[in-house]
């Protein structure tokens, strides 16, 4: 253990990777020497690789404030370090060029996720960054002046450490929750900790037999009177309740309701008015059955579904107040080894959001999912996490800024 590392990085996902590319960039650059990347899996970035349907959705063009949720402040300052970074021009400065849709989200232009995880390797190959894998840290301490990284067979020295470990979601990729510890043992504060953009459990008459079906919808969610969110997607009828884009988007509001419900509106493009005219029409052909009242509107089992929901098809305003306002009470969620993302952290009022750096341990910078800030579905976590790690590396060149590097120890 004799060589202190300038900066040690646990954790080779998107903040950690991001992290040392910009270490290791520019005038002020570390040289390869000073940092380290210690990651448990056997190579880095495995989750990127799995992003957005294997299509890497990093970034969105309507990155702001009210997209994310934890401190207000925090995400605010947050706001404003994203868009000094600007995420879409630092990806195109080390060869990523973006793609954006309809919708505003942004992916790499070949939309293959494993090209970013490797155009960021071949960056950090470049410049010889040390990347160990296999290395899961288990414990961190600070004492003479230096941390000791405790990884499962070897312990390492560093000026600083920055801690990109994740959360507690989808541990098939590392992340299973236990490295909060490294943070607490600090005094760091944790948030209570709930699955986000994940698919949701509910009441299962309603949907029985829809499983499969996947319609166009406006989604909204409630916590039981109490409106909270809505989105406009797929929604996707499985055996235990609801999946898709749009329930993805109201599940990081639902997950922490007391009394869950939602309520979908199929055909969100036309008003009552328009179907009620169109129903009105087609009883007059006198050969569409009140029990086919929406056959050719909607997907038909969908359409029994609803009928059997208005408690009336004789009448078109119940029938019409059904379609807009199919409700489902949630009764839970699919856990967090099914969830994208983790809502809760690690206390954010004790880090500075302009360096990222621990308000309790100098030196210690906090980065990406592990910190209680969660984002809507549509590259909003990604561009947290990537954005996070670049902010933890520009404040620890700045310690340096102006000393002789190499007598600084
Ligand atoms: C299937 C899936 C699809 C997703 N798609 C998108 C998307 O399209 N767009 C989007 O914005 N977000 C998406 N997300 C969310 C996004 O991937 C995460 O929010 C983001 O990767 C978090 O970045 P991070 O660097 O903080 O953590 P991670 O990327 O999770 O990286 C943490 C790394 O730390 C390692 N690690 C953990 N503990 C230790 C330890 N003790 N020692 C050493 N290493 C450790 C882990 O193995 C892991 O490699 C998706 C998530 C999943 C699971």
């Amino acid at each position: 253990m004799s060589k202190t590392y300038k900066s040690v990085i646990v954790g080779g996902g998107a903040a950690g990777l991001l992290c040392a590319v910009e270490l290791l960039s520019g005038k002020d650059a570390f040289s390869c020497s000073d940092v380290l990347v210690l990651e448990r899996n056997d190579r880095v970035g495995k989750k990127l690789v799995a992003t957005g349907n294997g299509q890497c959705n990093l970034d969105n063009a309507g990155v702001s404030a009210e997209h994310y949720y934890g401190n207000r402040e925090f995400i605010e300052c947050f706001i404003k370090q994203y868009n000094e970074i600007c995420p879409e021009r630092y990806f195109y400065k080390i060869g990523i060029p973006f793609e954006t849709d309809g919708d505003g989200r942004k992916y790499p232009l070949s939309r293959q996720a494993s090209a970013v995880s490797d155009i960021i390797r071949f960056c950090l190959e470049n410049k010889n960054c040390k990347m160990l894998t296999d290395r899961k840290v288990i414990a961190l301490s600070f004492s003479d002046g230096s941390f000791r990284v405790t990884a499962e067979k070897e312990t390492y020295r560093a000026e600083n450490v920055v801690l990109a470990v994740g959360g507690a979601a989808a541990r098939q990729f590392g992340t299973d929750g236990s490295s909060y510890v490294l943070a607490k043992g600090f005094g760091h504060r944790l948030t209570p900790l709930y699955p986000s953009l994940v698919q949701l459990k509910t009441e299962l008459g309603p949907v029985r037999g829809l499983k499969g079906i996947k319609e166009h919808a406006k989604i909204s969610a409630f916590d039981g009177k109490k409106y909270l969110c809505s989105a406009v997607g797929d929604v996707l009828f499985t055996e235990y309740g609801v999946s898709g884009n749009a329930v993805f988007s109201v599940s990081s509001r639902v997950v922490s309701a007391k009394d869950p419900i939602l309520k979908i509106e199929f055909l969100p493009e036309k008003t009552e008015r328009e179907i009620c005219d169109i129903l009105e029409y087609r009883k007059t052909l006198g050969y569409i059955d009140n029990k086919d009242a929406l056959c050719a509107l909607v997907n038909k089992r969908v359409g029994q579904a609803i009928l059997k929901a208005s408690c009336d098809p004789e009448s078109i305003q119940k029938t019409v107040s059904a379609l807009k306002n199919f409700t489902l009470k949630v009764t839970g969620n699919t856990g967090f080894n099914n969830a994208q993302v983790t809502k809760g952290g690690i206390d954010t009022r004790d880090v500075e959001c302009s360096t990222m750096e621990s308000r309790l341990q100098k030196g210690l910078y906090i980065t990406g999912e592990m910190l209680d800030v969660d984002g809507d579905c549509g590259g909003y976590n990604l561009a947290f996490s990537f954005v996070s790690g670049i902010t933890a590396a520009r404040a620890i060149k700045t310690k340096y800024r102006g000393k002789d590097i190499n007598k600084f120890w």
